[in-house]
C-alpha cells in the first residue's frame, strides 16, 4: 500500500513491527473492526484452504520449480497489521538470503506455517498450472467467490487501519 514502508531487511521490518505495536498499543479503542475483519480474513483462509490443499496435494509433488522460496517469505506491513489485529507476533525473521533460496518457513514436512497465518506473498500466489488444475474442479467458482470475498475484507482491514491516527500525528 501506497506510503507503508518497504519491510525486505531487518531494521525496516522491525520498525514496521514496532509501529504497528504502538497504534494497537495506543489507539485500541479504534481498532475493534480492524480486529474483526482480520478474524474473518483468517476464517476465510481456513475455509478455502482444504480446496487448494486438494489440488496441492496433487501437482505440488511433481512440480521441479517448487515456489516455497525465500521471496514468498517475507511479512509485508500489511501482513503484520494483520498479525497484530489478531493478537499474533510477527516472527523474527532471518534477512540476507536470495530470493530464490528455499524460504524461512519449509521443513522436511512441508511448510511450518498454518496456511491463514502465512506471509501474504505466499498466500496470493497460484501459480498455472495450480491455477490450470483448480479449475477442473466443480468447486472451483465457489473457491474464487470466497478468495474475493478475502480479498476484499483484506482491503477493507488495511483501509481502516490506515484511517487511524498514527500516533506522531496527534
Ligand atoms: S504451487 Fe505451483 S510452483 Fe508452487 S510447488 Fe506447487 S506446483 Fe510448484
Ligand atoms: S510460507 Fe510455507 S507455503 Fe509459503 S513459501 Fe514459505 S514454506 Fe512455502
Amino acid at each position: 500500500m501506497a506510503g507503508y514502508p518497504d519491510c525486505r531487511d531487518l531494521t525496516a521490518y522491525n520498525q514496521a513491527i514496532l509501529r504497528v505495536d504502538e497504534v494497537f498499543g495506543r489507539r485500541s479503542h479504534r481498532l475493534q473492526k480492524v480486529r474483526e475483519l482480520a478474524r474473518k480474513i483468517r476464517t476465510g483462509i481456513d475455509a478455502i484452504s482444504p480446496f487448494i490443499q486438494r489440488s496441492a496435494g496433487v501437482i505440488c509433488p511433481l512440480c521441479e520449480n517448487v515456489c516455497c522460496i525465500s521471496k514468498h517469505g517475507y511479512f509485508n506491513y500489511e501482513d503484520i497489521i494483520y498479525l497484530s489485529a489478531l493478537e499474533l507476533k510477527p516472527p523474527a525473521l532471518e534477512f540476507g538470503r536470495n530470493d530464490n533460496d528455499p524460504c524461512r518457513f519449509l521443513t522436511e514436512t512441508g511448510c511450518s506455517m498454518e496456511r491463514s497465518v502465512r506471509p501474504s506473498g505466499c498466500n496470493w500466489y497460484f501459480c498455472d498450472p495450480l491455477l490450470d488444475l483448480m479449475e477442473t474442479d466443480p468447486a472451483y467458482r465457489q473457491f474464487d467467490d470466497a478468495l474475493q470475498d478475502v480479498a476484499h475484507l483484506w482491503m477493507e482491514m488495511v483501509e481502516e487501519f490506515g484511517g487511524v491516527p498514527a500516533i506522531r500525528d496527534t
